[in-house]
């Protein structure tokens, strides 16, 4: 028989530059490899297994259900997708209501959907600009990657959707809005552009502008939300009101899912947007599990602890190398590390699984961390003792 890796190289298409490795079982934040050895997992996939690895709760969940229904269709009411609906808006704080899909981009192509519907206005000029930052990510639909601020992504698949502008920053949006603009779509830390976060009170000032222009403000949350940052959303984080929310990666602890909320809770009528997975009870189930989970380590303060403790080790990690690092950033559990230079952040990552560690990279000089919010202080020694080892051996 064929290795996995002959399979994967003769039937799959090659859009993955896939590190030599085949993972064929976790534990929270432990994985092992088809010849049994352990690695910590500081990536979490990149930021999906919110939970950990073979969570108990969410596999218990997804099988009692999987044992009575997975899929019916959006055209029934799904008692866990409403269940799931109601947890994400009471965990957010915002009157808001709930469309599921996906994935991250799907969840981004609802919010852009929502914004074009929102700036149709009977007899005036339709509104359709939507504005991003440079550096952003929004995802690898056509619509999304024109949302995405990074001009390299905007290649071989035009013509794209018209009405994207890009802000070179925060502070330049406001005298980008126009009386074609319906929205402006940032995160608030910008996750693949380098784990970069945005100054408060630009974001809280740009907030308060938009209100008084009738201009939604659309979070992308797909890679802060969830706890990732410490609070269920950055934008929690940073106090402000959005008109719309995207939220996916961490949200199923693995299982695929997307959601977007909106406060304009009657901007789409029956037949303006759909899926035909999006909501099914496997997803929303195991959505349900992971809030309710990670609920109850934010009420406890368990998740700051944990975000104190690995903060501090990154920290001291960062202080010991500073021939290697130029500055530490992030917010909470999503965090980074700029490294001098781009050759070297790749011996880091690949060092660093062979020592035993799995860690990500971010834009060209950032080296990433996105552990599950579950992970112990013993899962985060070994992987800093494994990343000292990385560093020493460089
Ligand atoms: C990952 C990501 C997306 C895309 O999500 P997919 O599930 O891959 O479609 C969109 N926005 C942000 C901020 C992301 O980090």
């Amino acid at each position: 028989m064929d290795s996995i890796k002959d399979l994967d190289k003769k039937y799959v298409l090659p859009t993955y530059a896939r590190a030599d490795v085949e993972f064929v079982s976790g534990d929270n934040a432990k994985l092992y490899d088809a010849n049994g050895k352990r690695y910590i997992d500081f990536a979490s996939g990149i930021a999906v297994c919110s939970v950990g690895h073979a969570n108990k709760r969410v596999n218990d969940a997804i099988c009692e259900q999987l044992s009575k229904l997975t899929h019916t269709s959006n055209l029934y009411y799904i008692a866990p997708q409403a269940k799931a609906a109601q947890k994400i808006v009471e965990a957010s704080g915002y009157d808001m209501k709930c469309f599921f899909g996906n994935s991250g981009a799907e969840a981004n192509e609802g919010a852009i959907k929502i914004a074009r519907k929102f700036g149709e206005k009977e007899g005036e000029i339709k509104r359709y600009k939507v504005i991003t930052l440079q550096h952003s990510f929004h995802g690898r639909t056509i619509t999304t990657v024109k949302a995405t601020g990074q001009a390299y992504m905007h290649n071989y698949f035009g013509p794209y959707p018209d009405g994207f502008v890009y802000a070179d920053t925060i502070n330049d949006v406001e005298s980008l809005v126009d009386d074609h603009t319906c929205a402006v779509m940032i995160e608030l830390v910008q996750g693949e552009g380098g784990v970069q976060p945005l100054d408060r009170e630009a974001v809280q000032k740009l907030a308060k502008f938009l209100k008084s222009k009738d201009v939604l403000l659309i979070i992308d949350e797909v890679q802060t939300g969830v706890y990732r940052t410490g609070k269920f959303l950055a934008s929690n984080y940073y106090d402000i009101e959005p008109d719309v929310v995207t939220l996916a990666k961490g949200l199923g602890g693995g299982v695929p899912i997307g959601v977007v909320m909106t406060t304009h809770k009657d901007v789409f009528s029956a037949g303006d947007h759909g899926s035909t997975f999006g909501g099914n009870f496997l997803s929303t189930t195991a959505a349900c599990e992971v809030v309710d989970i990670l609920n109850d380590i934010y009420a406890s303060g368990e998740l700051q602890a944990s975000i104190d403790y690995f903060d501090g080790e990154l920290e001291k990690f960062y202080g010991a190398h500073r021939d290697i690092f130029t500055s530490k950033v992030g917010i909470g559990m999503m965090c980074g590390l700029r490294v001098k230079d781009s050759d070297t952040l790749a011996k880091i990552i690949a060092n660093a699984r062979e020592e035993g560690v799995i860690v990500l990279r971010a834009g060209r000089d950032t080296l990433r961390f996105l552990p599950a919010l579950t992970i112990t202080r013993e899962e985060i020694d070994e992987g800093f003792k494994a990343l000292n080892r990385t560093l020493s051996s460089l």
